[in-house]
């Protein structure tokens, strides 16, 4: 079966549709495959073995503690979130159950059009696919999918070279605190300390990640939602072909 005949049978498809038409349309040259148990193993599954990675990368990069990465990779967790699992070299897909969430769907068809793994794409990261559902949700205009994957090259020039993606966003988000108003502020801090976050201490990585994270659930929740709005705008309208 292809992933279109399963897609197209749930009525938010439509407006996934409207808003994402490259995304849906690709779900023509996704194939689902049956589900087969070995996918809930966790050396079978991409999607754990992503997870795994990611937590591991956040060990030895000193974000997290070997307690925390042991009680983040225990096994329940994993084990209550293989609803489904996405193979995206061959563009294929398989669900536990016979008719998943809208979520699963969109969730492993993104994996599959983007070519990208959990920890840039997985929503629970702040990935790009939290992009996608805020666009959903909120009914945002104006952003496509290219909007989604240049905000994942962002997340992954953040592992690179954390101190270039903060000069980005300094640059970016006090040009569009500027056109606010907002012009006493100098630094990136500064301005989080403005919209009333306090922004964490040391490390760029963190700092960085919780700043994009803090953009989005700005604008989740509505806060100081026309800036944010203009700036994650900004900062994903267009490609950055001098960083790669
Ligand atoms: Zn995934």
């Amino acid at each position: 079966m292809l992933l279109m005949e399963l897609l197209e049978t749930y009525p938010e498809a439509s407006f996934l549709k409207e808003k994402f038409p490259k995304l849906y349309d690709y779900a023509y040259f996704v194939k689902v495959l049956d589900w087969q148990e070995e996918y809930a193993v966790a050396d079978k599954n991409p999607e754990v073995i992503d997870e795994i990675e990611f937590w591991q990368m956040l060990l030895e990069s000193g974000l997290i503690s070997k307690e925390e990465y042991e009680k983040l990779s225990s096994l329940p967790r994993y084990a209550s979130r293989t609803e489904g699992i996405a193979f995206r070299d061959t563009n294929e897909v398989s669900f536990r159950k016979k008719r998943p969430s809208f979520h699963v769907i969109v969730h492993e068809l993104g994996h599959c059009y983007f070519k990208e793994p959990d920890p840039t794409w997985n929503s629970t990261y702040g990935g790009g696919e939290w992009l996608l559902w805020i666009v959903l949700r909120h009914n945002l205009k104006g952003f496509t999918e290219e909007h989604i994957k240049n905000y994942m090259q962002l997340l992954k020039l953040n592992f690179e070279n954390p101190q270039r993606l903060y000069e980005i966003l300094t640059e970016k988000s006090l040009e569009v605190a500027k056109k606010f108003g907002i012009d006493n502020v100098k630094t990136l801090e500064e301005l989080c300390m403005y919209c009333g976050w306090i922004p964490p201490q040391g490390d760029k990585t963190l700092f960085n990640q919780s700043f994009l994270v803090n953009v989005l659930s700005s604008i989740e929740y509505r806060d100081f939602l026309l800036l944010w709005l203009e700036f994650l705008r900004s900062l994903t309208t267009s490609g950055f072909p001098s960083l790669t």
